[in-house]
């Protein structure tokens, strides 16, 4: 997450006519590093600009505690001050405490100490290299998410780790949205945070939600239908470099140093958590469709897609009935895994 840049337009839309729940208002956000597009259906007068305002602060005090390079964030703090105890606020250690068991659950899949492997490919930065194989031998001795100590909301990093919540990060911030704006009474919401969809409720019309998801080559190949839910996408064509014919992506094996290549294309979580679908979308995208199913097998609580390189769908049984192909991949065969 870079500096704090923050832009928020607040665009207040007409009532749609035919919608029984109240009228929709929006508000666009540029945080975490890419766009975020809010929309609330609000019952009452003032409502909606209330609820939206709460949110864009919500967003803003988020990226100002986890930015990685914000120098006053809590995150950049303990990332500078290896081998002595930084306090945390609130939501950074809560975050924090729950990024970490699921690096644990996912075996290192997940490693929220994985920043130094990911700035040496240069995809901090956006100036993309490959490492030299003992660049990557000596930064992954220093990788490794159990180092990490956390007590109570002190932290404390040794020397040489580094933690980066990005593969999380917007996951929280989905939930932390959700939470808010059913305090202030909405029931029904729908917010992007760059890829990462969570609906509050239904559409005001009491249907399901529709969220398409992007196919590896472009356009669509698939729609969800969701009620209350957080639907995140990891793919390895949103973020890459070329060099030779090679493709290198931005989602690297903690295991190895290297981007992961395990035949998938993207991996789509489904769950009530968008933390858990964030961090499980980053995860299963690392393990490959056999570990994934297995993984899924094994802990439950959400639901996947997986798109392989070789053009097949491959979903858990929770989605029959609200997923089908769509586009180009609308005739492909699906495959449900069963537990
Ligand atoms: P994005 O945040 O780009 O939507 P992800 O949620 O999949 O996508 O997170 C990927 C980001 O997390 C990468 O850009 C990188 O900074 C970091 N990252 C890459 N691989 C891992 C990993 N195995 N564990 C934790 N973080 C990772
Ligand atoms: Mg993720």
């Amino acid at each position: 997450m870079k500096r704090l840049r923050f832009f928020v337009f607040l665009l207040l839309l007409a009532a749609l006519p035919g919608c029984g729940g109240g009228s929709p208002q929006s508000a666009d956000v540029l945080a975490m590093d890419t766009v975020m597009k809010l929309t609330v259906y609000s019952q009452t007068e003032g409502q909606g600009e209330a609820a939206l305002q709460k949110a864009v602060d919500e967003i803003k005090a988020l990226e100002g505690l986890l930015s990685v390079t914000d120098e006053s964030s809590e995150i950049y703090r303990a990332n500078h001050s290896p081998g002595r105890a930084v306090p945390l606020s609130e939501p950074t250690r809560a975050l924090l405490s729950d990024a970490l068991a699921l690096c644990a659950a996912t075996d290192g899949a997940l490693d929220v100490t994985v920043y130094p492997i990911v700035r040496a490919w240069g995809f901090t930065t956006g100036a993309c290299r490959i490492p030299v194989e003992e660049e990557i031998q000596s930064l992954l001795a220093q990788v490794d998410y159990s180092r990490v100590f956390l007590d109570g909301d002190a932290l404390t990093l040794p020397v040489g780790t580094e933690l980066d919540l990005g593969a999380v990060a917007k996951g929280f911030a989905g939930d932390r949205l959700m939470a808010l704006f059913r305090k202030e009474g909405v029931e029904s919401a729908i917010v992007e945070l760059g890829g990462n969809v969570h609906a509050l409720g239904c559409k005001p019309d009491g249907s399901p939600w529709q969220v398409a998801l992007q196919a590896p080559e472009g356009g669509f190949a698939g729609m969800l239908e969701i009620v209350d839910k957080a639907v995140v996408t990891s793919g390895g064509y949103q973020r890459f470099f070329e060099k030779d014919g090679a493709r290198y992506i931005h989602i690297i094996d903690p295991k190895t140093g290297y981007p992961a290549e395990t035949g998938l294309a993207s991996a789509t979580i489904v769950a009530g958590s968008g933390l858990l679908g964030d961090g499980l979308s980053t995860a299963l995208f690392v393990m490959g469709r056999e570990r994934a199913e297995a993984y899924w097998r094994t802990h439950g609580g959400f639901e996947f897609v997986l798109l392989t390189e070789t053009g097949r769908a491959v979903i858990s049984e929770g989605l029959e009935g609200c997923f089908h192909l769509y586009g180009e991949w609308e005739n492909r065969p699906v495959e449900v895994v069963r537990r």
